[in-house]
């Protein structure tokens, strides 16, 4: 693809934006060397305004989405998308959010511009492994285990049960749960199926890949061998 158009995609500007950007001698290499249009160079080496150009299609990256952010496009309020720089959102291939979580939960949220991979991870198919972290309001039973892990909890309003998912007890009131779907409001739905509410629910990992200590609305990307440890 030619570089003018392929910066375009980036979401640089228009491509008669782009082409101004060359003729103003704003796109550069890594020694500071004006580029032409027409240069053929690695990406990498590419500068503009003296930073280095975005990542090129194929990016993946990891944000610790905070509360009250939802992960839709259109929301009136704050939407995810507003969490990365701004020509981000006007990339092409577009990218987009890895499943979603829910406005009121935190933690591990994945984007891609590579339609294939976002198919490949929320496959049911795939079984990638969902680790979340909740706090509860109410005491636990002592059978929202085997219940879980059964397959054969149904919840409301479904027609599929769900596959066994995996509870380990942190402490009276505190979960960590593992599950390999990603239904709709899945943990607290599953939680008021088992007589009890949510209160706090934070997602830690997604296949073999932590959260780890990114802070709260930080987002970075990942490289190879991070996007491998999801399956
Ligand atoms: N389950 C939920 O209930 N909410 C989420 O955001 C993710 C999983």
């Amino acid at each position: 693809m030619k570089l003018v158009k392929l910066i375009a995609n980036l979401g640089y500007g228009s491509r008669k934006d782009v082409t101004q950007l060359f003729r103003s001698g704003r796109i550069t290499d890594a020694a500071g060397e004006v580029l032409y249009a027409d240069d053929v160079v690695p990406l990498e080496t590419i500068r503009v305004d003296d930073e280095p150009l975005d990542p090129p299609p194929g990016l993946v990256l990891m944000l610790n989405k905070p509360l009250g952010v939802t992960c839709s496009r259109k929301d009136p309020g704050r939407i995810v998308y507003d969490l990365l720089p701004p020509r981000y959102s006007v990339r092409s291939p577009a990218l987009s959010t890895v499943g979603r979580l829910d406005r009121d939960t935190s933690g591990l949220l994945l984007f891609t511009d590579d339609g294939a991979l976002l198919h490949r991870i929320i496959s049911p198919k795939a079984q990638v492994a969902k680790v979340y972290e909740a706090t509860l309001a109410q005491d636990l039973r002592g059978d929202e285990g085997a219940l879980f892990a059964s397959g054969t909890l149904l919840l409301e309003s479904e027609k599929e049960p769900l596959a066994p998912a995996a509870l380990d007890v942190l402490g009276p009131r505190h979960v960590r749960l593992t599950v390999t779907e990603g239904r709709y409001h899945q943990v607290r739905r599953m939680f008021a199926a088992a007589g009890n509410h949510v209160e706090t629910l934070q997602r830690i990992s997604v296949g073999a890949l932590p959260l780890g200590e990114l802070p709260s609305g930080e987002w970075r990307p990942l490289d190879a061998a991070e996007v491998a440890l999801i399956f």
